[in-house]
């Protein structure tokens, strides 16, 4: 019988069982439902194409994925996006705009670029200007994305730039998205610069400052690897001993029983015989980890199942180069809501990376749909999808030609929201938790939905295990 049971092999379970396992005499065992280990990090690789059906990238201001990399002997295969074409673009009123040379995140940092984008009106740049001047929020109150950004720089900067980049990553709607959960970042260059825009030139003439170490490999804003993020999570799994995963087996049900003074938890299966454990981690999405507490505690599992969740879709499409007239030029485009298109973002995704395509005959492009809005287009059948997204390359990048490869990867209800209350529900389910000793929640639902926090989540949940174990 194991000491510790992972519930879930996303990179969250990966992560904790491969600290596990490095810790040397921890007996653990990970269950996964799928056939497949990786959860939503999943590339697949088709007649010499890459497709990311999942996150295409990581973030490196968040160091989590380079050191597990490094650990697990991979550095040498992170890859970096091709920054010869680095740029965003931004459909408005039906044209493409980049958005401007120095904008960080969301805020204008060099002057010229921004005074002569089109993207943005000149009311706008002065809305957007002001942020200069305005007053510092005083009470420590939670509120919207939207709420912060249209305070400090304006409905426009929120329509046109914040709500498509940033919700765009979450894939959540700005006007319910948590500050405090989602970007404390903000509230911090607010309580510190008085302003975005000083706290952002602050930020870039500090990053200006570092000169590059040739002895460090270089890095760019976004990272992946040589084949794709797949690398990392298969990666982690051959580190695994084989003897103590199991996948295509769902756990059905959580337990907990006296045992010497102390409980133990048994964990039911849909097609194995129970396994008691001192420990269990579960990295299900909270709305699935809710099922699976339900009768353990009727109460965290209510607490678990208020976290919302999004659906979405992934679509890439492969093209032959000389029948994509468009110039492709950047690592793809973001389109407002205000737009009233159906799909929400493209990714040139053989722009942004190298080894995505067999050779330069071809393009890939990717085009999400559902997330903060439209989230029914993810049921529509493959077909209609295909059309809808067809449709809208054809008016927006004017591409007519028949795809020479398409894929589409759907995830329904299980992309984590955090909105307004998250902080406080995470605190209660910390809470709750707390009284099941032995029992650990990980995963992109609590604490930080990036494949780095995650990372994180899961080595301390591994490492919390491996304490509670030695007690
Ligand atoms: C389309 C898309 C794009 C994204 N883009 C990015 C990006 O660019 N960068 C970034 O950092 N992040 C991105 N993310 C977010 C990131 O991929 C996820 O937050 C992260 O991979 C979640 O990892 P996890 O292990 O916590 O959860 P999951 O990957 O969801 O893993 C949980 C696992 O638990 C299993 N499971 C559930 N219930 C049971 C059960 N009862 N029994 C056994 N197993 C069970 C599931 O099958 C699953 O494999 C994206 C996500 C999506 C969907």
């Amino acid at each position: 019988m194991p000491e510790v049971v992972i519930i879930g092999g996303g990179i969250t379970g990966l992560a904790a069982a491969y600290t596990l396992q490095k810790a040397g005499n921890v007996d653990y065992l990970l269950v996964e439902r799928d056939r497949r280990l990786g959860g939503k990090i999943l590339t697949e690789k088709v007649d010499g194409f890459i497709i990311e059906g999942g996150p295409d990238c990581y973030l490196a201001e968040k160091p989590s994925v380079a050191r597990l990399s490094a650990q697990m002997g991979i550095e040498h295969r992170l890859l970096c996006s091709n920054e010869d074409h680095k740029g965003t673009l931004v459909l408005s009123r039906g044209r493409l705009h980049k958005l401007p040379e120095g904008l960080m995140l969301m805020v204008p940092t060099k002057i010229l670029p921004f005074a002569l984008s089109p993207l943005i009106s000149w009311p706008g740049k002065f809305r957007m200007a002001l942020d200069l001047l305005l007053p510092v929020k005083k009470d420590d109150s939670d509120e919207t994305l939207a709420q912060f950004v249209t305070r400090r720089l304006g409905r426009e900067a929120l329509d046109k730039i914040a709500g498509p980049l940033i919700g765009g990553i979450h894939g959540s709607d700005a006007e319910e998205m948590s500050l405090k959960a989602s970007f404390p970042r903000f509230i911090k260059m607010e309580q510190d610069y008085g302003s975005l825009t000083r706290a952002m030139l602050a930020a870039r003439k500090k990053a200006a400052a570092i000169k590059p170490d040739p002895g460090k490999p270089r890095h760019t804003y976004f990272m992946s690897f040589i084949e794709g993020m797949g690398e990392l999570t298969d990666t982690a799994a051959a580190r695994l001993d084989p003897r103590r995963v199991v996948t295509g087996v769902t756990v059905t049900g959580i337990e907990r029983f006296a045992a010497g003074g102390n409980h133990r938890y048994r964990l039911h299966f849909d097609h194995l015989d129970p396994v008691e454990a001192d420990v269990v981690i579960v990295t299900a999405p909270a709305n699935q980890a809710a099922e699976l507490v339900e009768d353990l505690d009727r109460a965290l599992a209510g607490t678990l199942a208020e976290i919302p969740m999004a659906s979405s879709a992934t679509i890439s499409l492969a093209y032959r180069r000389d029948e994509v007239s468009h110039p492709m030029d950047g690592f793809g485009f973001l389109i407002p809501h205000i737009e009233g298109r159906k799909i929400s973002a493209v990714t040139y995704s053989s722009v942004k990376w190298d080894h995505r395509v067999p050779d330069c005959r071809h393009v890939l492009l990717r085009t999400f749909v559902g997330g903060a809005h439209n989230q029914e287009l993810v049921d529509l059948s493959d077909q209609e999808l295909l059309n809808l997204v067809r449709r809208e390359f054809r008016e927006i990048m004017g591409i007519t030609a028949e795809p020479e490869l398409s894929m589409i990867h759907r995830w329904v209800k299980c992309r984590p929201q955090y909105t307004l209350g998250h902080l406080d529900r995470v605190a209660a389910i910390e809470k709750r938790t707390a009284a099941y000793t032995g029992l650990y929640l990980a995963g992109a639902s609590y604490r930080g939905i990036g494949i780095p926090d995650c990372i994180n989540d899961g080595i301390k949940a591994a490492e919390n295990a491996i304490a509670y174990l030695r007690k």
